[in-house]
């Protein structure tokens, strides 16, 4: 979650910043040095901070996009309120393998009794594993549950991600999926793109390979993570959407197969 992409992607075409480096800054400017304003109509499902209005965010400047007090943003929100309204990965006993963690949901799982939680991070070296995606040091079934949010766009070849997260769920486990996808076309893989500067004009981002589209759900499921396809717009009501701040956003929460 870069706040200063636009700043840093000179850094970057000049060698100054390297891959870790980057995600290194998302992680710090993960969580804003700003105090809530007045209590509002705006809520935030995550730490419960009520407001007039959350902070701009993203690229485009997103109006309301970030709470003020835990630094979420729509997906985030968008994400918990599916977790603990259709699951039970936060009440149920679970082996749990979170990849690429975002630090607000590690800090909310980690703490859980009932969960065997375990963080992989192919760059971080405070992750409890730091692993590549592909080549988990993980026995295959070995976990319940998978989350793996906006992490599959940061690996060239995904295929070999995909099918590691599904040997190491169990049959009958879950995975719970988000990439950037666009439903509408087909996927646009930039895999081959070298050019840090190149890929931050096609996908948002230096480092994102690809926007996933509408055959995302098929190479899931060919990989045996049969996916349902959760849709912000029927999931959450428009007023929900408003209070909490919620935009157009898909997850994708797979059952193994097997
Ligand atoms: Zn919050």
């Amino acid at each position: 979650m870069l706040h200063d992409l636009g700043r840093v992607v000179g850094d970057i075409a000049r060698d100054r910043l390297d891959e870790a480096a980057i995600y290194r800054r998302e992680r710090l400017h993960a969580r804003p040095q700003v105090q809530a304003g007045p209590a509002g109509v705006l809520e935030c499902p995550i730490c419960g901070t009520r407001a007039g209005r959350f902070l701009r965010f993203g690229l485009d400047g997103r109006r309301n996009a970030m709470c003020p007090a835990c630094g979420s943003v729509e997906r985030h929100r968008f994400l918990w309120l599916y977790l603990t309204a259709h699951t039970d990965l936060l009440t149920g006993r679970h082996r749990v393998l979170h990849a690429a963690p975002e630090p607000w949901l590690e800090q909310r799982l980690r703490g859980l009794p009932n969960l065997r939680y375990r963080s992989v991070d192919l760059f971080d070296p405070s992750a409890d594993i730091q692993a590549d995606l592909a080549a988990l040091p993980f026995a295959d079934a070995s976990f319940d549950w998978v989350l793996a949010n906006h992490v599959l766009e940061h690996i060239p070849g995904d295929g070999a991600a995909i099918a590691e997260l599904a040997r190491v769920l169990r049959p009958g486990g879950h995975a719970i999926i988000m990439v950037p996808f666009d439903p509408k076309g087909p996927t646009q893989d930039g895999a081959d793109i070298v050019d840090p500067v190149e890929r931050m004009r096609r996908f948002g981002h230096p480092y994102h390979y690809r926007i996933n589209g509408r055959e995302f759900p098929g190479r899931l499921a060919a990989a045996g993570l049969v996916p349902i396809i959760v849709d912000s717009r029927r999931l959450l009501g428009p007023h929900r959407r408003r209070r909490f701040r919620v935009n157009r956003n898909h997850l994708f929460d797979c059952r193994r197969q097997g």
